[in-house]
């Protein structure tokens, strides 16, 4: 059957890309949502053992993560990734599909990445102020830093160019590339793109600081599909574009003369049938068999969360503190699990909240722990795929405190997880999954730590009926929008408002 070609484009491959040797690389796939959506299943039953049951042929188009200066290197690495690549993560594995990689020297990654990107488009999505220093030592490199967001993203579109055959569909992802678009239109107006942004859009007034605000706006609205995970996002880039812009918003999108860039909301899923079925595989058996050997007499509270600022991990332990000095009863019969995967650790706002973090935990603890226990355990870690599938299951009550959240993949996690336990989900509103799973979850405001306690009481002494009622709910939409589906639903509206703007001109 014939199957569209993809041309995913994000900043980063999903591989990790480790040099052995002059011209040898060793290669491993790094799973997130938007890689699972696409990974595929090795279909027995066909000729081509690899001929996976996935719409598309997948190319992802990226960054490999590493600075590849010489031309034997770069050479070898092209090749190593042009091979279809197999998971070789400790679930089901699965294959990944060619990849080419974008160079990028040092300077430019450390000012259109470190400096564009996370220092001035992640902060600025995200709703965080920055210190007043850093925000004047940012206004001022931002020309060079935008100047280098530019030349990257235009480095990107040489390569999609290069490797474009017609009637391909490209795909381009989150804030690293809001540049892409304009530049593929460029090249080739006839070029089917989309764009999708990961984080949440903010408001207008909010975007309104940007000095390169129309600058970007205008180069995203050259893709032909513009998606996000919520509906408010699409709104606030659609009010961004008609205030900002001055053009016209429609139900559709965004009109610029009798030009329509389609907006709309995709919202995100995980891939649920992995999680379930790991779920009966041996090693989780085991896991989930100590943990609850372990924590027994205990109910146990959760936390998954990259250790950064948008993730309210501080908020959240004052909150489960507070719970702690109101409820004495519960003080040796709760545990909070707090798993905070380390990130930017080489930035130094990002080190300060680790030592915060790790302070308040440890006053904590002094206060409330005795010889025998503690009330937070704080690993500074990631855990591999089947630890972290028991400790969903195994989990009472998950705690997702995000100040802010594009979706939040950890909160779809835990539901998967958790059809036997039946656990309580406290989910922050300011998170987009609390637009999907805001009637089954209890919805907080992170920055209102009276509430969260107040929650955290609430989830710990629920009745099972109500529990099972609220679980059911959730797990029902976790298992019916997986990433498969929206990847899906993406191209094929991409498709269908390519077909409709030939029909209207
Ligand atoms: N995760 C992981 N290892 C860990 C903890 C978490 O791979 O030790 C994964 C988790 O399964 C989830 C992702 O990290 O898929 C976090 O995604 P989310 O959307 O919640 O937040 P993000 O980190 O993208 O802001």
């Amino acid at each position: 059957p014939f199957r569209q070609r993809l041309l995913v484009v994000a900043n980063r491959l999903p591989v990790s890309a480790v040099r052995r040797g002059e011209d040898s690389w060793s290669l491993e796939i790094s799973a997130g949502g938007l890689v699972t959506a696409l990974l595929e299943e090795p279909n027995p039953y066909s000729d081509d053992f690899f001929k996976g049951v996935k719409e598309f042929e997948a190319r992802w188009i990226g960054w490999a993560g590493v600075n590849v200066p010489d031309e034997v290197g770069q050479k070898a690495l092209t090749r190593a990734l042009a091979e279809k690549l197999l998971n070789s993560a400790n679930d089901v594995y699965r294959v990944l599909q060619k990849c080419i990689p974008v160079f990028l020297d040092e300077e430019i990654v450390h000012q259109y990445y470190n400096g564009y990107c996370n220092n001035i488009l992640w902060p600025l999505f995200h709703y965080l102020g920055l210190p007043q220093e850093d925000r004047l030592a940012t206004t001022r490199s931002f020309q060079s830093q935008f100047a280098a967001y530019k030349k990257a993203n235009q480095m990107f579109a040489d390569v999609v160019n290069k490797h474009y055959e017609e009637g391909d569909v490209v795909w381009c992802h989150d804030y690293h590339l809001m540049f892409l678009p304009k530049c593929l239109k460029e090249y080739n107006s006839e070029m089917k793109v989309g764009w999708f942004l990961h984080t949440p859009f903010p408001s207008s007034e909010i975007h309104r600081t940007l000095p390169s605000r129309s600058e970007l706006l205008r180069s995203v609205l050259a893709a032909d599909l513009v998606g996000f995970h919520t509906y408010d996002y699409a709104r606030h880039f659609v009010s961004a574009c008609t205030r900002i812009l001055g053009l016209e918003g429609t139900r559709e999108g965004v009109e610029d003369q009798g030009r329509l860039t389609r907006v709309a909301a995709f919202p995100i899923g995980i891939d649920s049938h992995r999680f379930i079925s790991a779920l009966e595989a041996l090693p989780v058996q085991d896991h989930i068999r100590e943990l609850a050997e372990r924590f027994k007499g205990r109910k146990v509270m959760l936390g998954v969360d990259r250790l950064d600022m948008i993730k309210g991990i501080p908020q959240k332990i004052l909150a489960f503190e507070k719970f702690l000095e109101e409820n004495p009863n519960w003080r040796d019969k709760v545990v909070l699990l707090q798993i905070a995967v380390p990130t930017r650790t080489d930035v130094p706002e990002y080190q300060k909240l680790t030592s915060q973090v790790h302070e308040i935990v440890g006053r904590i603890n002094g206060r409330f722990g005795t010889l025998s226990a503690v009330p937070i355990h704080h690993l500074d870690r990631s855990l591999d795929f089947h630890a972290l599938c028991a400790l969903y299951a195994i989990t009472d009550v998950a705690l997702v405190t995000s100040l802010r959240d594009g979706m939040n993949l950890v909160s779809y996690e835990f539901v998967a997880c958790q059809d036997a336990k039946k656990g309580v989900l406290i989910l922050s509103e300011f998170a987009g999954a609390a637009q999907s799973l805001g009637a089954g979850a209890i919805l907080v405001n992170p920055w209102n730590i009276t509430e969260v306690a107040a929650s955290i009481a609430q989830a710990l002494n629920m009745p099972a009926d109500e529990r099972e009622k609220r679980h059911k709910h959730n797990f029902k939409h976790v298992i019916s929008h997986t990433a498969q589906e929206w990847a899906e639903t993406f191209v094929s509206e991409l498709n269908d408002t390519v077909v409709e703007a030939q029909l209207r001109t």
